[in-house]
């Protein structure tokens, strides 16, 4: 389980690559007390995931980096989470067939209504304050269906980041990982020197990026499923000076978490409002709600649920039986 970082000795061009084991297993293990997803759903989870870290690594936002795509094939949703401390959940709702070996025009985006969302939200956000928002569809330029989670995010990144970036990903059941390769933004570009000294340093950066951006394209699935780090960059890159920086590891390297809590499910709850929790507990006794993420389940019996809607004013101890 690891995060690694490298460089291209001079030349403005970064890596990373992302090898999920341990805590990918822990996620599929969870997801599966609840039914097995058909294994085209586990890769593009996993697939989720692991550009979820990179991504969340790459512009290194304080707060959490939500990563959705919903549309209009048997997957309804899939999300993965990334906190800034690389900690990880991902998950996905699937109502329907999902034929093997089907791609991401077969689970999202049959009638072309598919779409990417990329949510940053904030750990310091002031009242009122709203998230950040991209949204990008599942199609390229000229309309047609992208059939890789790569292609969409590549066009993201491109578009509301401004970071040229290529990604290879690639998940099974034991492995979720991905590799980026991005052109970092030159200091004080597009404004010293001639418009023409500019266009050559220009041309110059964009060969050395084109350059690696094509040799890690040719990077097969199983090869990033299967290598570590050090060789998957010595087969791709070894006419090229590569500078490796030491993995992530510990504390700091992306693992499992979830941060769902009972306070929150009982938040949900009251959105959903009075008459209809009331009404789950009088005929099952009780209110059972399943972390999505974790498996957790959280569970609220009539006294919990009275303490949830008594009325604003009368709220006494009572409230506590939420958090
Ligand atoms: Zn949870």
């Amino acid at each position: 389980m690891s995060l690694v970082r490298f460089l291209f000795d001079g030349m403005p061009v970064r890596g990373m690559l992302v090898r999920l084991t341990g805590d990918w297993q822990e996620v599929l293990r969870r997801r599966a007390a609840s039914g097995v997803q058909p294994a085209p759903v586990r890769a593009l989870v996993g697939q989720m995931a692991a550009a979820g870290v990179l991504m969340q690594a790459s512009i290194r936002f304080n707060g959490a980096l939500v990563l959705q795509v919903f549309g209009d094939g048997p997957v309804k949703l899939a999300v993965a989470e990334v906190q800034s401390d690389l900690a990880f959940r991902a998950t996905a709702t699937v109502q329907g067939e999902v034929a093997a070996g089907a791609q991401l025009e077969a689970l999202l985006n049959v009638h072309g209504q598919g779409r990417c969302a990329i949510t940053l939200d904030p750990a310091d956000k002031r009242a009122g304050q709203q998230p950040y928002q991209g949204v990008v569809p599942l199609h390229g330029d000229r309309r047609e269906p992208l059939q890789q989670l790569s292609q969409v995010l590549e066009h993201y990144m491109l578009q509301s980041e401004q970071l040229d970036t290529r990604l290879v990903l690639a998940a099974d059941d034991h492995v979720a990982a991905g590799l980026l390769i991005q052109r970092m933004p030159v200091e004080g570009e597009g404004n010293i020197g001639g418009e023409r000294a500019r266009r050559e340093d220009r041309i110059g950066i964009d060969e050395d990026f084109n350059r690696i951006a094509l040799l890690a394209a040719t990077l097969t699935a199983d090869e990033l499923l299967t290598l570590d780090a050090e060789t998957v960059l010595r087969r791709l890159f070894w006419e090229e000076r590569v500078r490796l920086f030491e993995p992530q590891q510990g504390e700091s390297a992306p693992r499992f978490a979830c941060n769902c809590s009972r306070g929150r499910v009982g938040r949900m709850l009251q959105g959903l409002g009075a008459g209809e929790v009331q009404g789950i507990v009088a005929e099952q006794g009780r209110v059972e709600v399943g972390c999505e993420f974790c498996g957790l389940k959280y569970h609220f019996d009539a006294v919990d649920v009275g303490a949830m809607f008594v009325p604003d004013g009368a709220r006494v101890a009572g409230s506590a039986a939420i958090n």
